[in-house]
């Protein structure tokens, strides 16, 4: 029977004091609700015993995402969209911006919140697995102050929270020191989207040479909360990834779990998938050693390193960051494949800063930005000007000017392959372009440019 709105009351404080003392003025008497994507099935299906709503939608203390050095802090009110978008949670923390997209459809990733996620406390909850697996802390508050606990101590049961009645989580903390580890998601439904998770799993690892040193496996939808596989990962600990290991670690992971049948599945089916699950997060990790050496020992080297290494292919933090989260890579091909797809999504001002590394066409002095090993390569690629005719190097001097004058930017081509006049001719084309069809063009050859980088890369 559906509800009527009449019998309910819906407040809005606007900011965090008043609704926590509100909360503790009459405990257990208001519901506090965030985006409602959870609270309104319920209210659709007459099912919400609370009459009094108090909401959190929009409040300025809960939500957006604050950066320092060691950690991350979610505001509980963030919604799934603001996650799966942000820049540092997409490189830093890939589980989660992976759950992020993969909960329910767009329309729902701008309501729906991680806080609400967490209290509405299903086991087939698609963030939570990604929140164990980051070691996440909770910030919860109420009129008594603030107090911060570990998320693996957050659901003490079926759909049951330690979240006091008048208490609310404030923020989700995700520390920021994982960025050499080796990451694996699935979610198992009928669908990809709109569909409720059969069996999840988030897991990272990490590796020195062919030896797992440290590894965190989670799963969702097989167990009454969601859990740690902390017995198959004491097993896989320390260990080379052969034949063995991979069967006592799907014994293990079977043993772990407690799958029930339900309407979407049954528990026979969520052990397969579990069992299975673990095996290919471990024969991806096995992989990492089996890539050809260049690309081996980058996948080993520490976060900062890494990007430090492949930065100077294209010259945007943003692409080598987002190139070293999506580490390993099973060949060259496709490291190339996830750059390219890395380049084109990025902002304008993560463009600019790659261009802004090249000298000018006919130029030999690098900008004092460009890394040596950038300079070089770039003295490399303009190889076809280097012994042009005086007229001609003068013509590109003067075109140069005239295009740095309209763009506001260097001019910016694949050199390689190409003669001084090649490339005044591109250069006097291109001038005739207006400045959005001229920023795609340069993205284009940037691209090219770091393709061709990257091949080097590979084969020093
Ligand atoms: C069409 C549809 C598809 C969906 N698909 C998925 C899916 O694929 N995967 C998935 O995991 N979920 C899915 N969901 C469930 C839902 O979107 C998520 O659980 C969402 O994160 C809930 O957040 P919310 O802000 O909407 O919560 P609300 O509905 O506002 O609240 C849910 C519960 O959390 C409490 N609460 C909210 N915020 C706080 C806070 N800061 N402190 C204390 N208590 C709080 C509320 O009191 C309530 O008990 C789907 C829902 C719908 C309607």
């Amino acid at each position: 029977m559906r509800s009527d709105p009449s019998d309910y009351e819906l407040i809005s404080p606007g900011n965090l004091p008043a609704i926590v003392a509100l909360l503790a003025a009459q405990p257990g008497e208001w519901l506090p609700i965030a985006g409602g994507t959870d609270v309104m099935v319920q209210y659709a299906a007459g099912k919400l015993a609370n009459r009094k709503l108090v909401s959190l939608w929009n409040l300025p203390e809960l939500r957006g995402i604050e950066i320092s050095d060691h950690e991350i802090r979610i505001g509980a009110a963030t919604t799934y969209t603001d996650l799966r978008t942000h820049g540092i949670v997409r490189t830093d923390f890939p589980l989660l911006a992976n759950a992020a997209s993969l909960t329910g459809g767009i329309a729902n990733q701008n309501r729906g919140t991680l806080g609400g996620n967490l209290v509405n406390a299903s086991p087939a909850a698609d963030s939570l697995p990604a929140l164990l697996a980051y070691e996440a802390d909770l910030i919860l508050v109420s009129v008594r102050g603030e107090r911060r606990v570990p998320y693996v101590n957050f659901h003490t049961g079926y759909k049951r929270t330690l979240l006091a009645s008048d208490e609310l989580i404030r923020a989700i903390c995700l520390r920021r020191h994982l960025g050499n580890y080796i990451s694996y998601s699935r979610k198992v439904g009928a669908r990809n989207a709109q569909a409720i998770s059969k069996v999840s799993i988030a897991a990272l690892a990490h590796m020195s040479r062919d030896l797992i040193d440290d590894v965190r496996i989670a799963v969702g939808s097989v167990a009454p909360i969601p859990l740690r596989l902390r017995e198959t990962e004491k097993i896989v600990t320390g260990n080379k990834i052969d034949a063995d290991l991979l069967r006592a670690a799907r014994q293990a992971a079977i043993n772990e779990i407690r799958p029930i049948d339900d309407i979407r599945s049954t528990a026979a089916y969520r052990s397969a998938v579990v069992a299975n699950l673990v095996t290919q997060f471990l024969e991806k990790l096995s992989r990492a050693g089996t890539t050809d050496d260049v690309l081996h020992r980058w996948h080993l080297c520490p976060h900062d390193q890494a990007v430090a290494e492949i930065f100077p292919c294209c010259g945007s933090f943003a692409w080598a960051k987002a190139l070293v989260a999506r580490r390993p890579y099973e060949n060259d091909a496709a490291l190339i494949a996830a750059s390219d797809e890395i380049w084109n999504a990025l902002s304008q001002h993560d463009w600019l800063e790659a261009f802004s590394k090249h000298p000018r066409i006919g130029e030999r002095k690098a900008p004092p930005t460009a890394s040596s090993q950038s300079a070089a390569w770039s003295a490399q690629e303009q190889h076809g000007v280097a012994n042009a005719a005086e007229d001609v190097q003068a013509a590109l001097a003067e075109a140069n000017r005239e295009y740095e004058k309209k763009f506001d930017r260097v001019f910016l081509v694949c050199a390689t392959g190409k003669s001084a006049e090649e490339m005044l001719a591109i250069l006097r084309r291109r001038l005739r372009n207006d400045d959005s069809t001229e920023l795609r063009e340069s993205a284009e050859e940037q691209r090219k440019i770091t393709n061709l980088r990257l091949k080097k890369w590979l084969s020093q």
